[in-house]
């Protein structure tokens, strides 16, 4: 079994469906490295021992989040978060979800997705390598100011 590193986080009106899907999972998830923001991550901690639990997500938890996928910490993000309702930090979560798709982070957002992910034969067990997009132009290009 390979340890990997799962981000947790769930909106208000999402954090029971969270709770209840880590509950249901916590074998499958209690032998990982945990992250969560922090009312998610107090709220997780009932049912999984290894929970880093992070800043709020309208206080920074998020971006910390999304700071750690950058750095190649986070293996898979579970994030329930809200249709029905408009988030102070929307911003935050747009950047999160930026993230997760330009590191190619297996990122669930409801459920079934969650379900699928976590029953995947590529979780946890087996090695996965998740193929990044080359984005060496980005660091190759011309900034000089003009004359
Ligand atoms: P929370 O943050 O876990 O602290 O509630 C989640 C979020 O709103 O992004």
């Amino acid at each position: 079994m390979i340890q990997k590193t799962i981000a947790l986080v769930a909106h208000d009106n999402r954090k029971k469906d969270l709770f209840d899907w880590v509950a249901h999972n916590r074998e499958m998830l209690k032998e990982h490295k945990v992250f969560a923001t922090g009312t998610t991550g107090k709220m997780v901690a009932e049912v999984l021992n290894d929970v880093t639990r992070l800043k709020s997500g309208p206080l920074g938890g998020d971006q910390q989040l999304g700071a750690l996928i950058a750095e190649g910490k986070i293996d898979y993000l579970i994030f329930f978060w809200d249709p029905m309702t408009s988030q102070p930090h929307d911003v935050d979560v747009k950047a999160l979800l930026r993230m997760s798709v330009l590191y190619n982070v297996p990122t669930a957002c409801n459920r079934s997705t969650a379900d699928f992910l976590i029953t995947s034969s590529l979780y946890g067990d087996k090695v996965y390598k998740a193929i990044l997009k080359d984005y060496s132009i980005y660091l190759n290009r011309n900034t000089e100011q003009p004359a």
